[in-house]
């Protein structure tokens, strides 16, 4: 449940509820609001008589929680979250495009890849060092050495940079390089994964898993959420159906609906929604007229000879073009 706090409660009358809370075994998370505070009782609270708290000084009502996501939900939090990634806020007015290459390949191509993204108006640099392969024949990544040339393309452009960590033990590694971790499709579900990234102090962006469900990406959420970090960014990068001319299938739907359920920031990505160059900017326009606070785009100097993901990735001038594209919806729908 979420305790709603009076118009004006005092500091002392917030501390005692939140005193009162965990003396009976739950954890209180404060979410301070422009007009008021509230207060989430986290842990299964079905025991609670809510009508106890209600007469409480300076408490003025209680809200059960019913959906099974606590503080990923809006109920918890009714604002919209904004995560920082240095200067970049993801989830503010400004609509944040990430972009780069799947796999980070070769020097020339990350920094040709990296400045050429910034050149187009992107503000993160995407690029993975450790790569989820179905098979395992194919290339799994340059591992720290692709790190390592992240760190290089930061140095030169300034942007900060997205990249997939694939295991707890990785994390630390990962996050002496990265500005925020990313947790792939295939391990939207690896709870050891999630808990160890919720006690990691930098921002996350949780994919969708392919066959997952709205409730189960909040539920992974949850966990990060409910280990201590906050920095969560959903993204919807496509999900499995009967269709067979894309790779997946968009889940537009996801976009709207995540906004009313959750305060988190959602971003769409519609290169491995679609695994085709073709409509990678049709979808991305979607997305952001559906309400997606940004994008994750797949670009490549050299499509025809990526080591990942080629058929999906944007050259340099069409990805250009879907920024500007991309610019004109954001701003009919109010965003910058
Ligand atoms: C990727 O971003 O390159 C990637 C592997 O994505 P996903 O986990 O969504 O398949
Ligand atoms: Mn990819």
């Amino acid at each position: 449940m979420v305790i709603v706090m009076q118009h004006g409660a005092s500091a002392q009358q917030i501390s005692a509820i939140v005193t009162r809370v965990e003396s009976m075994g739950y954890r209180a998370h404060l979410v301070q609001g422009e007009e008021r505070t509230i207060i989430g009782v986290i842990g299964d609270d079905r025991p609670i008589d809510r009508t106890n708290f209600e007469t409480l000084d300076g408490v003025d009502k209680t809200i059960p929680i019913l959906k099974p996501f606590k503080m990923a939900s809006r109920d918890m939090h009714p604002q919209d979250t904004q995560v920082a990634l240095d200067g970049v806020k993801i989830g503010g007015p400004q609509i944040v495009i990430m972009a780069g290459p799947c796999s980070v390949e070769t020097r020339e191509q990350i920094i040709e890849t990296a400045l050429a993204v910034k050149e187009a108006g992107a503000q993160v640099l995407r690029g993975g060092a450790f790569k989820p392969r179905s098979s395992p024949y194919s290339f799994q990544g340059l591992g720290e050495e692709g790190l390592e040339l992240l760190a290089e393309a930061r140095q030169v452009t300034g942007l900060p940079i997205v990249t997939e960590v694939m295991s707890p033990e990785q994390i630390p590694l990962v996050m002496r390089y990265a500005d925020m971790l990313q947790i792939g499709a295939r391990n939207m579900q690896n709870y050891a994964l999630l808990q160890a990234v919720g006690k990691a102090n930098h921002p996350v962006l949780l994919k969708r898993g392919m066959m997952s469900t709205i409730e189960e990406l909040l539920m992974s959420a949850e966990y990060i959420l409910s280990n201590g970090n906050s920095r969560v960014v959903l993204c919807e990068r496509g999900i499995r159906t009967f269709e067979k001319y894309t790779r997946n299938t968009t889940d537009i739907n996801a976009v709207p609906v995540i906004k009313q359920m959750s305060h988190l920031p959602v971003v769409v990505d519609p290169s491995h929604g679609t695994g085709k160059w073709e409509y990678v900017t049709a979808v991305a326009r979607a997305g952001i007229a559906a309400g997606a606070d940004g994008l994750i785009i797949e670009v490549h100097p050299h499509p025809e000879e990526a080591w990942s993901d080629g058929a999906q990735s944007l050259k340099p001038e069409k990805f250009a073009q879907m920024v500007r594209d991309v610019k004109r919806v954001a701003e009919a729908v109010g965003r910058r």
